[in-house]
């Protein structure tokens, strides 16, 4: 009693902050001191529940009881975890609290666009401000540490979870990984309402080779520090309190038992101080990887290489103790795997709040939440061509709604929504009948679903459509063709969607295309067939109200795409920052080579790099995404063209809205390191803003950078800017823009 008494008083006193760090470490001396051999191995454990039982098994409790356990996953009934908490803090011998981990990747109740979709938006206040909700949604159900973000950079959409990655640019996924950790960590994460962020997976999962998901990764040491790591970096940097080791392997070693990962790159050259979590099973997995021969040799290997706590496998609970009294591991080596999750437990403030204090003050599904979630739907969205300028809607229209995702409130939530109910969806063909009027609004989904290869619905979905002014049709993806292990070898319109298309293009009326996918989705012969195309990815709760106000033009698209949308599955991987070849391709030369005489070819092009039958152009670049409004890019301006490596690149351009709408425009800053000691990008992303602009107005923007940030790790990993000829552009996507030049001394 007295230890718990004084337990309690000196939890207390502790507060959440940088400063209060050599206190937290030597409370941590305290109570690691006190613990037994096993106590400390149970904190090191992440044990699963099914989010279905109904009640807590007397197993769990037990364990719970004697201190074998460190957090739990998917517990999600707040009875549920607020009856175990009082077990682990009251009865159990350590009294240290439990962690509640749950996958809030886009939303808990209010759902959001996918990540990827959010990504679209490049707006980093919007990004925080749904992780944010995101936190206060999941608190109020007793939920304290979420396994998000992911910030894996993608370059091959045929991977399933494209859809919860930030894109392909290393820039723009670190600010939305510092972006998401602040909007659930806050400034402290002990603040009731904010929950413990979680970077992962380290590393280098978004490489999988072929797309193929928990595929092996090969790839070199300086394309894995100049863009894989890049956002793990800043995550870690930001103060993400935990990170993922993912389930591949790198370079032959799995980033579960990986210690130039784990150890060398996240420990001792980051600094990292939060602690390190495996994937579902990812340790005993070493096993069928052929890396370990046994469970026990499998907790040697990543407890060795440095990771934390171990998730549902349970090789540290059955070995480590042996593995320490075989001296193989060092006791030493344990208490700085427990200190690390402790200290996390500290700052996270679990000690002084282990009930979720002031948890009904958050509510689910509120006006903000609704309202931010519609919000960034529409912003998410990328107008990808719109013809005529057919959009927005002219009023008194009749529309036909057509397509598989028209109606689907499942569908609509995309990937990763245990929490999300299709229930509070609203879908885009109730939202179009509020605003248009139920007479004005004729509907037919003509397939049942995404996939379905059946006609049936065929001769009803052309039927409405005659009566129409314009057809909006709905394809896509439905939510389960991406996200894990949910990978696609074709990335086209599934089923029988292209074919209706064709059908509906025959009535003569104009189409609209809303896409809702998971990935960017090969358009082939379907683009031509239609007037405008947008696309919305899995937009959340709000999809309909959001998608509504942007056909009519309530809102102005401002979406930009965060990874290369490629012509065909062929061209992947394909991505703007490539490095250069001693060919330079002309993409746009290709895209016609089947109309190019056979003797024009072989004298002028038979030695160029090309695909003959698609070419290296792709269909929509990064950076690209359209607006009902125009702008135009005038009067390059560089504040200095030879650089010291102390300076700042300042550059700056006229930005004027020329069309007679309000938008929002991305603007980009890109530059080319013309000549390096290893093989530069063609362009890279360093900068971009957002500016909003009214009809006519003209603005100045200006970019600022420091030398240093033009720094990339070398052949012998030295992180250096190089001096010579560097290219910029100041562009709206990473094909375009206007071009200048400077040098570095
Ligand atoms: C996924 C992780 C996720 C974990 C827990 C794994 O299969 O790879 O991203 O956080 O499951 O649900």
């Amino acid at each position: 009693l007295l230890y718990c008494l004084l337990f309690s008083l000196w939890v207390s006193s502790i507060s959440y902050s940088q400063k209060s760090d050599l206190n937290i470490e030597k409370k941590i001396d305290k109570v690691i001191k006190n613990m037994t051999l096993e106590q400390k191995i149970g904190q090191l454990c992440l044990k699963g529940t099914s989010s279905r039982s109904k009640g807590l098994s007397e197993e769990l409790k037990n364990e719970v009881r004697l201190g074998l356990v460190g957090a739990i996953l998917n517990l999600t009934e707040p009875n549920l975890v607020l009856e175990i908490q009082k077990i682990a803090v009251e009865e159990s011998p350590t009294h240290i609290p439990l962690l509640f981990g749950r996958d809030v990747i886009h939303g808990y109740k209010t759902i959001f666009p996918i990540p990827l979709g959010l990504a679209a938006s490049w707006d980093m206040e919007l990004v925080e401000k749904t992780s944010k909700i995101a936190a206060n949604e999941s608190y109020s159900r007793c939920i304290n540490w979420t396994y998000a973000p992911m910030v894996d950079i993608a370059r091959d959409t045929r991977w399933g979870r494209i859809a919860e990655s930030p894109g392909e640019d290393p820039l723009l996924a670190s600010r939305l990984g510092v972006a998401y950790i602040k909007g659930f960590q806050g400034n402290n994460p002990s603040v009731p309402g904010q929950i413990l962020a979680c970077a992962k997976h380290f590393a280098a999962y978004g490489a999988a080779e072929g797309g193929r998901d928990y595929n092996t990764v090969s790839i070199s040491e300086s394309l894995l520090r100049n863009v894989y790591l890049k956002p793990f970096e800043a995550a870690a940097k930001s103060g993400a309190a935990t990170f993922m080791s993912s389930f591949n392997d790198l370079n032959g070693i799995p980033a579960s038992g990986n210690r130039f990962l784990l150890q060398k790159i996240l420990r001792e050259e980051w600094k990292y101080d939060g602690f390190v979590v495996s994937d579902w099973n990812s340790v005993t997995e070493m096993i069928p990887h052929g890396y370990a021969a046994d469970e026990k040799e499998a907790a040697l290997k990543s407890a060795s290489a440095g990771l934390d706590m171990e998730m549902t496998s349970l090789s540290y609970a059955h070995h480590l103790k042996n593995l320490i009294s075989e001296k193989k591991i060092s006791e030493k080596q344990l208490d700085e795997m427990v200190r690390n999750i402790l200290r996390i437990k500290l700052r996270a403030g679990v000690f002084e709040n282990p009930y979720f204090k002031d948890r009904e003050k958050f509510s689910l599904l509120n006006a903000e939440a609704l309202q931010t979630a519609r919000t960034a739907a529409s912003k998410s969205c990328v107008l990808l061509k719109n013809e005529n300028e057919i959009l927005p809607l002219k009023s008194n229209q009749k529309v036909a709604v057509i397509g598989p995702l028209a109606d689907a409130p499942r569908e609509q939530l995309g990937t990763w929504t245990f929490d999300g109910n299709k229930e509070n969806s609203q879908t885009p063909l109730k939202a179009l009948q509020n605003s248009f009027g139920q007479n004005n609004v004729f509907y037919a989904s003509g397939l049942s679903h995404s996939r379905s290869l059946s006609e049936e619905g065929f001769a009803s979905a052309i039927a409405e459509a005659k009566k129409s002014d314009a057809i909006l049709f709905f394809a896509g993806e439905e939510a389960i063709l991406s996200g894990e292990a949910h990978s696609r070898a074709n990335i086209n319109l599934p089923g029988l969607q292209e074919k209706l298309i064709a059908e509906l293009h025959k009535t003569g009326k104009p189409i609209i295309l809303i896409l809702m996918a998971g990935r960017p989705i090969t358009l082939g012969a379907v683009l031509p067939k239609v007037n405008a195309v947008i696309m919305a990815w899995h937009p959340g709760t709000m999809a309909g109200p959001a998608i509504s106000d942007l056909l009519q033009g309530l809102t102005n698209p401002s979406g930009k795409l965060p990874v290369t949308w490629p012509k065909e599955v062929g061209q992947i991987p394909i991505y703007y920052n490539h490095p250069n070849t001693g060919r330079p391709a002309d993409p746009k030369t290709f895209v016609a080579i089947q109309d190019i005489p056979v003797e024009a070819w072989q004298s002028s092009l038979g030695n160029n790099s090309h695909y003959l039958d698609a070419g290296y152009e792709p269909q929509f670049p990064f950076g690209f995404g359209l607006s009902y409004t125009n702008f135009s890019y005038t009067n390059l301006k560089i504040e200095k063209s030879n650089l010291k490596n102390n300076d700042r690149l300042t550059v700056s351009a006229d930005i004027t809205n020329i069309g007679n709408k309000t938008g929002t425009e991305t603007v980009q800053l890109y530059v080319r390191d013309i000549t390096g000691s290893i093989v530069r990008p063609v362009r890279e992303l360093k900068d971009f803003l957002q500016i909003e602009l009214k009809p006519k107005e003209s603005r100045t923007i200006q970019f600022s950078i420091p030398v240093s940030d033009l720094a990339f790790y070398n052949d012998k990993m030295e992180f250096k800017t190089e001096s010579g000829d560097f290219k910029f552009w100041i562009a709206s996507n990473a094909e375009n823009g206007l071009e200048g030049d400077f040098k570095v001394e």
